[in-house]
């Protein structure tokens, strides 16, 4: 279905048709119209479906421009969405005169303060600064007709539930609560019975497993050929934006400080680096002024960055979950993506459950570990015929080769 086909006032169409937005993703097609009634929404859904939009426009399409308050509030769990979805609400609402603001830890509060007086329609907050500011008497939810909570199961983890639920009592008037979610755990039932009224539930998780719109490389190397193997990769592929992830954040600057004299445009995140730090490099990344980024998993999740050709795990990652939030950095929206992991000896055992759990199918540059440690079942056979020899002289027992 296209965005044109809905009564969507033609402000908002133009920005979406400037942004190349024209069909509708399932999860719009889905959450747009019941939000547009009003109704309360809980929905399992991914960052990467499309769900800020699907939020967005009939958001800005219920705030009252003339009305100098906040009327949409936004909470996400980091700094770095909190930025995504803001730059996102001003894109749709640039020929509005909706106002959008993002506030969030490690930004200056005078700034945050003297933007909050001049008058926000829409804010996007991480929980610890919105608190804060709560407590404080900063700011007022008086008019806040629609709350939003997005990737709920990460909220849940960076705060309390106490701390949500606290935040959104302070809405005093009726109003509209949404609720996204990646996972469904019982918390998050929990928090969903306790602030959703008669909410409207859909689900668009296909699956979680690694996404199929990217070549899942791999290649198994000594750790001191590690470097000059990246190097070459890099070189020789046709690279748009590359992430490359480690899974410590000295590996991330021992990484940039090495590469940087190979490559110009190469940049590195963190979460030990400042906020100010973090958001510019962020904003460049996203703005194709750098075009390596060698980060921890702290650029990971949720995050869009929709020139990502290449995602490269320089370390294997630990846990299922993140190979597959690593490597959906690339092939976004349909698009193609690379994903190339490097593989050392002492990673075969988490590479097998990596690989089987997230029904990869492997594309090995060079040679596949997995095959070479195969043990044939010949083998096999002979071994369990291998009569046990105790060691005759000192030291372990030892079996005979
Ligand atoms: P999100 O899940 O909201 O983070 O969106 C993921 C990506 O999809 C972002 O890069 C959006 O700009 C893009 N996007 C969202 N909706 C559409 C659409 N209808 N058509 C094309 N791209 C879209």
């Amino acid at each position: 279905m296209k965005f044109s086909e809905l009564n969507i006032p033609s402000d908002i169409l133009g920005a979406l048709e400037k942004m190349g937005y024209e069909e509708m993703t399932p999860v719009q097609e889905a959450a747009y119209p019941i939000i547009a009634e009003g109704h309360d929404l809980c929905a399992l859904a991914e960052t990467g479906s499309g769900k800020t939009a699907a939020c967005a426009i009939p958001l800005i399409q219920k705030v009252d421009p003339e009305l100098n308050a906040i009327q949409g509030l936004v909470i996400v769990p980091t700094r770095e969405l909190c930025i995504q979805y803001v730059t996102e609400i001003q894109h749709i609402a640039r020929r509005t005169s909706v106002v959008p603001f993002a506030v969030y830890g490690g930004f200056d509060k005078d700034i945050d303060i003297a933007k909050l007086k001049h008058g926000v329609h829409i804010l996007v907050a991480t929980p610890g600064r919105l608190l804060d500011y709560l407590y404080s008497g900063v700011l007022s939810f008086k008019h806040v007709k629609c709350a939003i909570l997005d990737e709920a199961d990460e909220l849940l983890k960076v705060g309390f539930l106490e701390d949500i639920e606290f935040i959104l009592s302070c809405i005093i008037r009726e109003h509209q609560t949404l609720l996204f979610s990646a996972t469904m755990p019982e918390d998050i039932k929990k928090l969903a019975h306790d602030c959703l009224r008669d909410p409207r539930h859909i689900s668009l998780i296909t699956e979680r497993k690694a996404p199929t719109s990217i070549d899942h490389y791999f290649t198994y190397q000594h750790p001191k050929d590690k470097q000059a193997a990246l190097i070459k990769y890099l070189k020789e592929e046709d690279v748009k934006q590359a992430l490359i992830f480690c899974n410590a954040r000295h590996m991330v600057d021992k990484m940039f400080a090495s590469l940087r004299k190979d490559f110009e445009d190469v940049g590195y995140i963190h979460a030990g680096l400042s906020q100010d730090k973090r958001t510019s490099v962020f904003r460049q990344f996203k703005n194709m002024k750098i075009r390596y980024l060698f980060a921890s998993d702290v650029a990971g999740r949720g995050l869009d960055f929709s020139h990502v050709s290449h995602v490269v795990n320089w370390d294997l990652p630990q846990g299922r979950e993140s190979y597959t939030h690593r490597t959906g950095r690339t092939g976004r929206m349909g698009k193609k993506g690379k994903a190339l992991t490097f593989v050392t000896r002492h990673d075969l055992s988490d590479l097998r459950e990596l690989i089987g759990r997230n029904e990869i199918s492997p594309l090995w540059i060079g040679k596949d570990p997995l095959l070479a440690n195969n043990t044939s079942p010949e083998r096999k056979a002979r071994n369990r015929k291998r009569p046990f020899r105790p060691n005759r002289g000192k030291g372990k027992p030892v079996a005979k080769p």
